[in-house]
């Protein structure tokens, strides 16, 4: 499957197309989650459907910041970010992973995740490329693999008794002799599911023997509920074929600071960092002392710890929710959010659902659709599933628990 738009268009409109944001008649939509949060604000419903935390992350993180303003960190900073945070980052992989990365070769700071990730496409594929995503997919995704010009094609994760899971013959399916660069994420949003280690060797025998080169997304790579986060680079035969990216919004509760990084080997960082160069030349100079400190600081990292086990109790809080409201849910085991289907509350259209929830239940959600391609046969799959996020404090959620009750068949 594939959004083809008239290739004689101009590339924004192919990008509109591959976001899922071109209307039939010409005209270009706000995303859906603009769109959810607009509802959300018109009508007072409590919103579940942006994921960003409502309580800020550390305060003495937050000092950092403050500080590093008024100390004078306040023009551009070196293109590949500065030497602390590389450093920093470089010593994180390396006690939490085992990974061993030279801060000055293999370390990029990037405006985000999502920069690291646009720059990381652009840089590695193009026109005649094919770039392969689990579906569903972080949806900046697809619209940069549009950017790029290349060809976006999708391997499904399904619903299983045992959470979303990669259907690796699917995944091998979908590997062609023009799949350039497989782009992952795990822990994946928006379904909560963390590969496993068996998942991610057949991912990684499938790189090898293709020799694909390997993208992975692991901005939530701290926030998982008791199971292992396994980094694909970590596996045999992956270092040298696979960027990391990740960031410090989900990890410290700071979304808005926009800090990420790319890790990998040499060359494949040098590819990247010559496009992210051009694109936003250098990132956030106050903030990237402060996330270096906190990678670094114990306090810090046990606030984290902190964090990912009221995020576990609070996941668990909504889940019961969205059961006793009618919903069938699929467990996640990490990142913020929940999928929950709502075939059984007799809507097989989640998007349907979501414009009506604020008036049926005074909450707001987002469609699995919107993480899925226009007819594919996971997005068919996944119609009747919407998002909910449980990264809001604890009264917001029994708030919208006690609301969502009214669902109840
Ligand atoms: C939030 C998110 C990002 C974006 O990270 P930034 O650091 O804010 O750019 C990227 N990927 C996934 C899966 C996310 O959920």
């Amino acid at each position: 499957m594939s959004t083809d738009v008239d290739p004689s268009a101009p590339r924004w409109r192919r990008v509109a197309a591959a976001a899922g944001l071109l209307d039939p008649d010409g005209g270009v939509r706000a995303t859906v989650f603009a769109e959810m949060s607009a509802l959300a604000a018109r009508t007072g419903a409590l919103n579940l459907g942006q994921g960003f935390p409502d309580v800020d992350g550390p305060p003495a993180v937050a000092r950092a910041a403050a500080d590093a303003i008024l100390a004078g960190h306040n023009q551009y900073p070196p293109g590949p970010g500065v030497p602390a945070l590389r450093a920093a980052v470089a010593a994180h992989q390396a006690a939490r992973y085992g990974v061993t990365l030279d801060p000055d070769r293999e370390v990029l700071v990037t405006t985000g995740a999502t920069e690291g990730l646009a720059a990381a496409v652009l840089a590695l594929a193009g026109p005649g490329d094919e770039v392969l995503t689990l579906e569903p997919y972080y949806d900046s995704y697809a619209a940069v693999v549009a950017m790029a010009g290349a060809r976006h094609t999708t391997a499904p994760l399904r619903a299983t008794p045992d959470g979303f899971r990669l259907d690796v013959d699917a995944l091998a399916a979908a590997v062609t002799p023009r799949t350039r660069l497989l782009l992952l994420n795990s822990p994946h949003n928006p379904t909560g599911a963390v590969l496993r280690r068996d998942e991610l060797e057949a991912v990684a025998r499938l790189a090898v023997a293709h020799d694909l080169l390997v993208v992975t997304d692991e901005v939530y790579e701290h926030l998982v509920f008791g199971v292992e986060h396994v980094p694909v680079a970590t596996l045999p035969g992956m270092a040298e074929r696979t960027l990391t990216v990740s960031s410090s919004g989900k990890t410290f509760s700071f979304t808005g600071w926009k800090i990420g990084w790319v890790t990998g080997p040499e060359e494949l960082v040098t590819a990247v960092r010559t496009v992210k160069q051009f694109l936003t030349y250098v990132s956030g100079a106050p903030f990237q002392p402060a996330v270096a400190a906190a990678l670094t600081d114990p306090a810090a990292l046990a606030w984290v710890d902190d964090l990912v086990a009221s995020l576990a109790a609070r996941r668990d809080l909504l889940t019961a929710g969205l059961r006793d409201a009618g919903f069938d849910v699929v467990p996640p085991d990490g990142t913020y959010f929940v999928l929950a289907d709502a075939a059984p509350l007799g809507y097989d259209d989640g998007v349907a659902l979501c414009h009506d929830l604020p008036a049926l239940a005074g909450v707001v959600a987002v469609p699995v659709r919107a993480f899925t391609r226009p007819g594919s046969p996971a997005g068919t799959a996944l119609r009747s599933y919407v998002r909910f996020t449980f990264v809001k404090r604890r009264e917001v959620l029994e708030e919208a628990v006690a609301r969502l009750r009214r669902l109840r068949p």
